[in-house]
């Protein structure tokens, strides 16, 4: 069982690790209290046009602050959160922050005039009868554009309940917001059926960005989606760049769009406003 005693209760979360049901419920009270207590962070990390290097896009990659263990990433508590159901308020949270600091730089600073925002939605919220509702209440009070938002749901999330995925997938289409696959290539979606989702973007997921420079096969494989991107009219993402050998090689190949933390790595709020002042400092972060 998770070891709740001591002080590693927010280990990297194990699924098959069973909980006993005390176990559980301190873990729900530990993340509601958390919520009402405002101890999760929002952080964002550039997505860059991979010629330009220009940011035009931002991911919002939620922390937790935690009092006594520091600052947590989502290893340590998306999965419990997802467990036990609190995934569906503190995702709303992290969609309602992230629409209205894209609506706070905007009003700061020209320079993020044609900004947009990523968000991760997780299996649960994207089952949630109110997710649609939710997502245009958070574009509505952040008074900001629905094609300014993409949403990042995975592969798996899609397969699990294929007919009801398509129908939440066209809703959130017709609200206008823009939709992304996340980790792609690391799941089992079928071909045909992508081609019937309203994809915007595919995010070539960072196991196949890892030694693109250096082997083959993977060369393939990423061009293989390339290929699929132009055919389908999707974007694609390369996630987790590390090295400038491997921006040039998926450069080469035709990827759209960049990032890792050889263009920065998630930063608050406050550094993204400076980036986008100062694009330069990319590199530097
Ligand atoms: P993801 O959506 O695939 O996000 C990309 C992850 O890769 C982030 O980890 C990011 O910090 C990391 N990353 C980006 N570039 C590089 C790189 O060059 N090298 C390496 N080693 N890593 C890189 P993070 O922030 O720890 O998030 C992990 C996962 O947690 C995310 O993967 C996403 O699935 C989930 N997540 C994060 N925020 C949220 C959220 O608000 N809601 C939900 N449901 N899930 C979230
Ligand atoms: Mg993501
Ligand atoms: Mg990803
Ligand atoms: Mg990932």
């Amino acid at each position: 069982a998770a070891k709740r005693a001591g002080r590693n209760a927010y280990a990297i979360f194990d699924p098959t690790m069973t909980m006993s049901v005390l176990e559980e419920a301190q873990q729900r009270a530990d993340l509601e209290h958390a919520l009402e207590h405002d101890e999760f962070r929002v952080l964002y990390q550039p997505v860059v046009d991979m010629n330009t290097q220009r940011v035009t896009a931002v991911e919002a990659l939620v922390r937790w602050q935690h009092p006594r263990d520091g600052l947590l990433g989502p290893y340590h508590f998306i999965a419990h959160a997802e467990a036990n159901g609190l995934i569906v308020p503190l995702g709303r949270w992290v969609l309602r922050q992230a629409c209205s600091q894209l609506a706070r730089w905007r009003a700061e600073s020209p320079a993020a005039a044609g900004l947009k925002v990523n968000v991760n939605l997780s299996a649960r919220q994207f089952q949630y009868a109110g997710l649609v509702d939710d997502v245009a209440a958070a574009l509505a009070d952040a008074g900001l554009d629905p094609a300014s938002l993409t949403l990042e749901i995975t592969e798996s999330m899609l397969m699990a309940d294929i007919t009801t995925a398509k129908e939440t997938l066209h809703a959130l289409r017709r609200l206008g917001v823009r939709l992304a696959i996340d980790d792609f290539g690391t799941g089992y979606s079928s071909l045909s059926y992508l081609k019937q989702l309203p994809v915007d973007v595919i995010k070539i997921d960072k196991t196949f960005v890892d030694e693109v420079h250096i082997d083959e096969d993977d060369v393939a494989l990423v061009d293989a989606v390339a290929g699929l991107g132009q055919a389908l009219k999707m974007q694609t993402v390369a996630e987790g760049i590390e090295s400038s050998e491997q921006w040039d090689t998926l450069r080469r190949i035709g990827i759209d769009h960049g990032q890792g933390y050889l263009f920065g790595r998630p930063v608050s709020a406050g550094d993204i406003a400076d980036l986008l002042e100062q694009p330069e400092s990319v590199k530097h972060l």
